[in-house]
């Protein structure tokens, strides 16, 4: 998801891009009787249609075995048929990265993040147009989400605000992605280091004494790592106040292991009050196989509490008909509790046949 938008959006083609990935020999890593129970999502990223267009897509996805969707609008359509079919509707909310947001970058430039060299994203954005974002220090750009996600809340039926796009920009790119760029990130540089605007370097002043833009090597200084990690979960966490006070869940699309998230975009996801989190583990983008999911799935489940449930997101597009069954065993094997695609229409009918094999009903 995240990571497809930055891919079109940069005009990217798929098959440049995933040419060289091998294909990996099928393998059954499930005994012969069991089979799991699990919940399976979609991230919807085409919304539009009519309420029996949604009916018949959602017919298809729930014979499929899936049972949660994640679109973004066209909700007056799509939550009728999803009710229809007795499909969960979570409302997908890109909160801090705000591109195409033309009114709230009119209104309130000063809420944009700066990078290291003092430029601001909203005028000199890192990698690409659209990387322009909010920074969470700041109250009103608190207040401006909980209103985005009370509007989505106007919905009843809509079960959970899902964040995307709620961290730092990439100080570091995933591996694979940095060639693309012609970008060699081997350290943290300045022009993607965030965010030192003024209430960051004044707030983190009151608590240590010292100004970050002052710090000689801010990519190994523990205070000022912890202080923006601290940043975007403070907001989570009141965001999480808000929705379970409407009696509804709070999710969240996140980087796909707690250690990448932290690096790369210092997302201390294990510390936020989710429901559900939903990591991206899109292999490829880290130069990995098919079993690196389940890895990943351990490492997430080493440091979330218990009570949250883990969904793997899974980068259709990097997977052949074979592995994507393969990435659904993989992922269940190590503890998930279920699988999100990105995304559905990527899908095609030998990928569903196998997918629905293994996700067989019980
Ligand atoms: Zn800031």
């Amino acid at each position: 998801m995240d990571r497809k938008h930055f891919l079109k959006k940069t005009g990217m083609g798929m098959a440049g891009f995933f040419g060289g990935f091998g294909i990996t020999k099928p393998l059954s890593i499930r005994g012969k009787s069991d089979h799991y129970q699990s919940k399976n999502w979609v991230w919807i990223t085409e919304s539009e249609g009519t309420v029996d267009e949604w009916k018949s897509r959602l017919e298809h996805l729930k014979k499929a075995g899936f049972d949660a969707i994640l679109p973004q609008e066209n909700f007056d359509n799509i939550i009728p048929a999803a009710e229809a079919l007795d499909i969960e509707v979570h409302a997908w909310l890109v909160s801090l990265q705000r591109g195409s947001d033309k009114k709230v970058q009119k209104e309130h430039p000063e809420w944009f993040m700066v990078n290291r060299n003092g430029e601001s994203s909203l005028e000199k954005p890192a990698y690409v147009d659209y990387y322009k974002w909010l920074c969470p220090s700041r109250k009103p750009v608190h207040e401006y989400l909980k209103e985005q996600a009370q509007e989505l809340l106007q919905y009843s039926e809509i079960q959970s605000i899902h964040l995307d796009y709620i961290r730092y920009p990439d100080v570091i790119l995933p591996i694979d992605l940095q060639p693309k760029y012609d970008i060699v990130q081997d350290k943290e540089y300045p022009q993607y280091d965030y965010c030192y605007c003024s209430v960051c370097r004044q707030k983190f002043e009151e608590k240590y004494g010292s100004d970050p833009m002052e710090i000689e090597d801010p990519a190994h200084h523990e205070k000022w790592l912890q202080f923006r990690y601290d940043r975007v979960t403070t907001l989570v966490n009141k965001l999480a106040i808000m929705v379970h006070e409407e009696n509804r869940e709070l999710t969240a699309a996140v980087f796909p292991t707690p250690d990448i998230a932290r690096n790369l975009v210092r997302q201390n996801w294990p510390d936020w009050d989710l429901d559900a989190v939903l990591p991206m583990m899109y292999q490829n983008f880290y130069d990995k196989g098919i079993d690196w999911i389940g890895q990943a799935v351990k490492e997430c489940r080493q440091e979330l509490p218990k009570t949250t449930r883990l969904y793997s997101g899974l980068f259709v597009p990097s997977l052949n008909e074979e592995e994507i069954a393969q990435a659904f065993e993989h992922a269940m094997g190590a503890g998930a509790d279920g699988i999100s695609l990105f995304t559905d229409t990527e899908m095609e009918k030998p990928d569903w046949k196998n997918l629905r094999r293994v996700i067989r009903r019980g």
